[in-house]
């Protein structure tokens, strides 16, 4: 028998072969700006209400947990229709593990065998990696040389490629784009006109964005879905809480192929008592908005190009030497990421501080290289 020392060497279904897993580099440095975490850890008296509601949990772990997290969806709708003044209710809203389990038990109910995902490249590359997880076949459309949409080409890729499922990312991961609500309109018109087709609007960072949320267009758009996460704007990326709201009957296919009891007592638990600090966590939302504003004058201040950001992270470039720019930050004892889009690199709004450390160490790199 050959010897299996990798990927390479074992029977994997063919959509996965030559892929990489999904992840930024975890390296031990003082200054952490690669992944889009909030850099505010939880408050003291928020830590002390999600020690009590786990204690309470705790007592019932005999148990299975509420299978349809009944209480947090009542919540997170509360949240959805508060903070956007467009009625949602628990029935339109599903949670799971992070946003990114939520694209999965979609795509593990609108994709599949023999059908297709298309999304805007450069873009969030789970949405690639789940869809072949899922035996979807992926196809990128492009953006323009700014990183919107170029409608009229998307438009062009729906009628050619006929979708079942739609990608949308706003704001976008990398780039930081925010899609306008009239491209929006258009090109979920324009997949449906050719067959129905499920679109997802990934707004895991929209509370950072200069622009309201696209949920309000779930009104009269029964195949439009709308993904959020607990992650970002709450500060917390360890609890895994994703989202997401949709007319009812998508929350009841998505049933078809979840796992049963597949969010904790734990996750329920904490998730309601971040909950119960909306605002205070959305305090701090507003300090990283006017950060990422500030790190992006700053930048171009200092001559560089940097796409215009609605979200929690600029990207900045261009380079000629990406790598050798992103070595020299590090040195400085700063990480950003590198997602692989040419001459750019891709930085996280953190605290104050870390933000100065950041931009006296492009200053630096820049000098030097
Ligand atoms: N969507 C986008 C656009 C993201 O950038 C991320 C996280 N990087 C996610 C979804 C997934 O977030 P989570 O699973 O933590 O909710």
């Amino acid at each position: 028998m050959t010897d299996i020392t990798n990927i390479d060497d074992l029977p994997i279904r063919d959509e996965l072969k030559g892929k990489s897993p999904y992840g930024a580099p975890q390296l031990h440095v003082p200054v952490l700006l690669n992944t889009n975490e909030n850099p505010y850890s939880l408050p003291d008296d928020l830590v002390a209400r999600i020690a009590e509601r786990v204690a309470e949990a705790a007592r019932n772990l005999n148990r299975y947990p509420d299978r349809d997290a009944v209480e947090l969806r009542t919540r997170l709708a509360a949240y959805l229709t508060g903070s956007t003044g467009h009625a949602v209710t628990k029935e339109q809203v599903w949670a799971a593990n992070g946003s990114n389990e939520i694209i999965q038990q979609l795509m593990q109910t609108f994709g599949g065998s023999g059908r297709t995902a298309l999304g805007f490249s450069p873009t969030y590359q789970m949405h690639d990696l789940i869809s072949r997880g899922t035996g979807t076949r992926w196809i990128e459309g492009p953006r323009n040389e700014d990183f919107t949409i170029d409608e009229d080409a998307a438009v062009a890729a729906l009628v050619a490629e006929r979708p079942d499922v739609l990608f949308l990312c706003s704001p976008n991961n990398p780039t930081g784009t925010a899609l306008a609500r009239g491209a929006v309109e258009r090109l979920y018109d324009a997949a449906q006109s050719v067959k129905p087709t499920l679109v997802i609007v990934d707004e895991a960072y929209v509370e950072f964005s200069h622009q309201p949320s696209l949920l309000s267009l779930l009104d009269g758009r029964p195949l439009m879905v709308v993904t959020r996460t607990m992650s970002k704007a709450f500060g917390a990326a360890g609890l895994r809480l994703g989202y997401f709201a949709a007319t009812p009957a998508v929350v009841d296919a998505v049933q078809l192929v979840r796992l049963p009891y597949h969010l904790s007592a734990v996750t329920q638990a904490t998730a309601l008592a971040a909950l119960d600090f909306t605002d205070v966590l959305l305090g701090y939302v507003e300090k990283l908005k006017s950060e990422r504003d500030r790190i992006v004058t700053e930048l171009r201040t200092m001559g560089l190009e940097v796409t215009d950001s609605d979200a929690n992270f600029v990207q900045f470039g261009r380079f000629q030497n990406t790598r050798a720019v992103w070595q020299a930050i590090l040195d400085q004892g700063v990480l950003v990421r590198d997602n692989g889009v040419p001459g750019r690199l891709r930085v996280t709004a953190g605290t104050p501080a870390e933000n100065d450390a950041f931009l006296d160490a492009v200053r630096t790199a820049i000098k030097e290289l």
